[in-house]
């Protein structure tokens, strides 16, 4: 009988690998929500974020003269770690190991018992660390979208406070009006009343005459 299959969150969101023996699997944040890529896979994911040879990770942009670009992909190296074989490197030729060879794998999974080689152990660590500054901006994001929710709440109930104000003054003054026109009506009526009665009078007289 088959053992059975880890759950699929479990498993490398490129390749499928999963989380096992000498495979690790790290979360990159994507579009609020968290994926998982085993070490190769992050790290094809996000070439110009690291120095394809020295698996530093950049916290900064380097400056031109201290970098070489890729000529296939956006991955950037540290001109101190390129040797090309005349000794000095070259922007105009430069390709990081993975355009270089199509089956370039930048972390091989251990085997069972095989200890981890200090240029697996740094590569591992760039991986770890790419995962952790990317859930951390994910988080400060958040935090900023909810700060700003907030404040988009507390604008609306102003408004709506607001709104409810100039309604309730509305229907006082349309109140006020109503009043003022019920207490005129009378009066008219008893204009009105007034005029009749005078016609009324007229009319009798010129029978009379
Ligand atoms: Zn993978
Ligand atoms: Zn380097
Ligand atoms: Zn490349």
């Amino acid at each position: 009988m088959n053992p059975p299959l880890p759950p699929p969150s479990s498993s490398c969101n490129t390749c499928g690998a999963f989380m096992r023996g000498g495979t690790f699997l790290h979360s990159l944040s994507y579009q609020a929500s968290s994926r998982r890529y085993c070490t190769d896979c992050l790290l094809k994911k996000n070439h110009g974020l690291f120095c394809p040879i020295c698996f530093q990770v950049y916290d900064r942009t380097l400056s031109p003269h201290l970098r070489l670009l890729c000529l296939r992909c956006p991955a950037i190296a540290h001109r101190s770690c390129v040797t090309s074989d005349s000794g000095r490197p070259s922007a105009s030729s430069f390709k990081c190991p993975a355009c270089s060879d199509p089956n370039f794998s930048y972390f091989r999974p251990r085997r069972e018992g095989e200890e981890l080689d200090p240029k697996s152990a740094m590569v591992l660590v760039a991986a770890a660390q790419i995962s952790a500054e990317s859930l951390s901006k994910a988080a400060a994001a958040s935090r900023l979208y909810a700060e700003r929710r907030a404040m988009e709440a507390a604008a609306a109930k102003n408004k709506a406070r607001e709104a409810l104000e100039s309604l309730e003054s509305i229907v006082a003054l349309e109140n006020e009006e109503q009043k003022q026109q019920q207490q005129q009506q009378p009066k008219k009526k008893q204009k009105q009343k007034k005029k009749k009665k005078k016609k009324k009078k007229k009319k009798k007289k010129r029978n009379v005459a």
